[in-house]
């Protein structure tokens, strides 16, 4: 088998035919020609199947799947994909199970499942709280009742970036007739392959490092299981949830550079949080790659890149927005995984159950050495400025 830089560049490219691109370009059509009976056409109407999107799915599905047959679907953002799998998904009286410190938008989605009949239980990722809740606590009031469809993972989680076993969850799950997915959105299929670790779907928000340049939204489910992924592609169907063309072309011509990307974007959060580790004033420092971190075991075990990004607390809400003012390198922007550095306090959403003076740093592909200088000298000017009592960054 070829490494993960062969793979990337060519990644559900066409076989080569004389005087055809490499990459094909975006192909845009509401509709194809269509004699005949339709069952056995490939594309038809354009919110069933286009070209564009079928090699991009053929590229994620040899990224997160490779040397297994697997299939991938694609949709317009990570939401929209999450949106398949539990809404498409669940039934009423249906229980799954999610995390407590997820993506900021799955109490959102929590509520709406409610709604629909289905039971949620919550836990923290890590520890071993997930175990505990696939088991079956209301069984003796109604036999079965208590049993879990869908156990839902994000590894690691956003923004605490805590990590999870997946394969002993996933056991788990399985011995309980549940079905697994995991949320790849951080590491990647380049720095986790989640159905290698035994989760039945890996879905991810694309418009992370996937597709990195911050230029996109794009999101996808990919399974080795056909009928599975039937039934996700007959949910994008229906509820009419397509990917633009364009976005699909330009997801899949940034592939070619996703093991440059992570390769540097990993370097550059080490050298990120080794400059961070050496503040006093720096506390709660998470990054899976780092030896210390209560992560790094199972990260180590289950990840073969720990992505790009870093979280920790500054001292409160005044000294995380004089840092991210100070900083020259790093834009105060939201989402993660581009090619240039992003910051946030992320306490200005209000969703994540975080600190004030939480801030989400993404590495980008700079060079390290420029990149840890600047967050060095972004936390000097914010430390002598709260020491001087200067006016508000903001
Ligand atoms: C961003 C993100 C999502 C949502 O993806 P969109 O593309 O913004 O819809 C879901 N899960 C995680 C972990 C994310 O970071």
């Amino acid at each position: 088998m070829t490494g993960d830089g062969t793979r990337a560049v060519r990644a559900g490219l066409p076989a080569a035919e004389p005087y055809q691109p490499p990459l094909p370009g975006p192909v845009l059509a509401a509709h194809f020609h269509l004699p005949g009976d339709p069952a056995d056409a490939p594309y038809g109407y354009g919110r069933e199947g286009n070209p564009t999107w079928t090699a991009l799915e053929r590229a994620v599905a040899e990224l997160e799947s490779p040397g297994h047959e697997a299939h991938a679907v694609v949709f317009p953002s990570g939401m929209a994909a999450a949106s398949a799998v539990l809404t498409g998904l669940l039934r009423p009286g249906d229980t799954t199970v999610l995390p407590s410190d997820g993506y900021q938008l799955l109490p959102r989605v929590r509520e709406r499942l409610e709604t629909t009949g289905v039971r949620v239980r919550t836990a923290p990722t890590g520890g071993d709280a997930q175990l505990d809740a696939l088991s079956p606590r209301d069984a003796l009031a109604a036999p079965g009742a208590g049993d879990v469809r869908l156990l839902w993972l994000e590894t690691p989680s956003n923004p605490g970036l805590d990590v999870c076993d997946i394969r002993r969850l996933a056991e788990a799950a399985h011995a309980r007739g549940a079905l697994v997915a995991v949320d790849n959105s951080l590491a990647t299929p380049l720095g986790q392959r989640p159905l290698d670790l035994g989760a039945d779907l890996s879905v991810a928000s694309g418009t992370k490092a996937f597709s990195g340049h911050g230029d996109v939204l794009l999101g996808y489910v990919a399974c080795r299981d056909a009928q599975l992924a039937g039934e996700i592609r007959r949910w994008r169907t229906q509820t009419g949830a397509i990917l633009g063309p364009m976005e699909a072309w330009l997801a899949h011509r940034g592939l070619a550079t996703l093991h440059l990307r992570v390769d540097r974007q990993q370097t550059n959060a080490l050298a990120v949080a080794a400059a961070l580790a050496e503040a006093p004033e720096v506390t709660g420092l998470r990054y899976p790659g780092l030896p210390g971190d209560p992560a790094h075991a199972v990260a180590a075990r289950q990840m073969r890149r720990f992505g790009g990004v870093v979280s920790f607390v500054l001292p409160d809400r005044d000294h995380a927005e004089r840092f991210l003012a100070a900083l020259r390198l790093v834009d105060d922007a939201t989402s993660f995984g581009g090619v240039r550095s992003t910051a946030e306090r992320r306490g200005r959403w209000g969703g994540d159950a975080v600190p004030e003076g939480f801030v989400r740093l993404s590495a980008g592909v700079e060079d390290p050495e420029d990149l840890a200088a600047d967050v060095r000298q972004a936390l000097g000017v914010a430390r002598a400025e709260v020491s001087r009592g200067a006016p508000g960054a903001t």
